[in-house]
């Protein structure tokens, strides 16, 4: 039996009322609607009362009875539970209290109740009901969660769509950033570069020798400047024309950036001009380097390439000035400047120191 079942423990209040109103109220409203459901009882207010008797209250003599009828195969009609409840429920439970108790419950009563109402209808009935319901439901109910469901899903498909599109931006973003920034990087490389030879052009060049200087200054390190000029160079474009001139010079300052490249800074200074800056090395260091290129240059046979013809030598001159402590930038060029002169005047092909006095002395 269900009831002996569920119930044997016994801990249920014996007050039916107080049952109801406990947290274990729903439970018991539940198994008796069960049991009314299993054994085909009518869900009337009166028969919900009896079987919340017969289940909450344990033994009893209302219960005994109840197995009693069950067991001998009696059906609970109407009539029959009608005379149970006069038999065995005192008059004061059926007042208003009981049903206040139950009032939580009448919901549940009721959906019981048009569930059985239901299912004794036909299939048909059953179904067309079901589809009144839900398109009942579907308009009151349903419809603005729906709507919302709709809603949500939209928004996060949007959000999705929306992630993905700025993914994609991102990613097509961080491309082009990496593009601009070549091309900037390219831009500055070009900025500071001279097209015909490569080398640093004379801005540059400017910008890094305050640079150096100013380091020099602050780490009391040595600093030499050297300006190398191509020896009658006027004369061979006369001579070969200003393009195979141009090679020359691209030979030269291939030369010169050899021998000048970094941490060395090997410059294009003006037309035929060079120059090199020695960070941290001594006029010493300078001379030395400057001689190379000097005698590389001067012993390689130049030939012009379409005719084999040959061009001559050529020749350089250059001069270079150890920077003095604190030193200006201009007076250190006009040094180097002087020195490469003195070269010039002596007969060219040559390198000279600069004096450590004034350029401007000197010039
Ligand atoms: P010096 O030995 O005294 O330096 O004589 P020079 O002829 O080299 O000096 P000058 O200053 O009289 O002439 C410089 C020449 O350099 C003039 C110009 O034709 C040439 N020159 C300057 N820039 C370029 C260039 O970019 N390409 C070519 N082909 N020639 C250049
Ligand atoms: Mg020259
Ligand atoms: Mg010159």
């Amino acid at each position: 039996m269900a009831r002996s079942a569920c119930w044997e423990d016994n801990t249920m209040p014996r007050d039916i009322q107080a049952s109801l109103r406990s947290p274990k109220g729903y439970e018991v409203a539940r198994h008796a609607l069960d049991l009314m459901q299993a054994h085909q009882v009518w869900p009337t207010v009166r028969n919900f009362e009896l079987w919340v008797n017969y289940v909450g209250e344990g033994a009893s003599p209302l219960a005994a009875e109840i197995d009693r009828l069950l067991a001998a195969g009696e059906a609970i009609t109407e009539s029959l539970g009608e005379a149970l409840a006069a038999q065995y429920l005192p008059e004061a439970r059926l007042n208003g209290d009981i049903l206040e108790a139950g009032d939580a419950l009448s919901k549940e009563l009721q959906s019981v109740t048009a569930a059985i109402e239901s299912a004794q209808r036909s299939s048909e009935e059953y179904g067309q009901e079901l589809a009144t319901a839900s398109e009942r439901l579907g308009s009151e109910h349903a419809g603005p969660v729906k709507a919302v469901v709709e809603g949500l899903t939209n928004a996060t498909r949007k959000v999705q769509g929306e992630n993905a599109v700025l993914e994609s931006q991102l990613a097509e973003t961080t491309a082009e950033l990496g593009r601009l920034r070549e091309s900037l990087d390219q831009v500055r490389r070009d900025a500071m570069t001279d097209g015909l030879t490569n080398l640093t052009n004379r801005k540059a060049f400017d910008e890094r020798l305050e640079q150096i200087c100013e380091r020099a200054d602050a780490e009391g390190e040595a600093v030499t400047l050297a300006i190398i000029d191509i020896d009658h160079f006027k004369n061979f474009n006369d001579a070969w024309g200003h393009q195979i001139g141009d090679q020359v010079l691209r030979y030269v300052a291939s030369v010169i950036g050899r021998l000048g490249a970094t941490p060395r800074v090997a410059a294009r200074y003006g037309g035929e001009e060079f120059a090199i800056i020695f960070p941290a090395e001594s006029g010493r260091t300078a001379m030395a380097v400057l001689e190379e290129i000097r005698t590389e240059v001067s012993s390689r046979a130049l030939k012009r390439r379409s005719t084999n013809e040959d061009l001559g030598a050529i020749t350089v001159s250059a001069g270079y000035a150890e920077r003095l402590a604190g030193e200006s930038t201009m007076n250190l060029v006009e040094r180097a400047d002087a020195a490469l002169y003195a070269s010039k005047h002596a007969g060219r092909n040559r390198t000279t120191a600069a004096t450590p006095v004034a350029a401007v002395a000197a010039a």
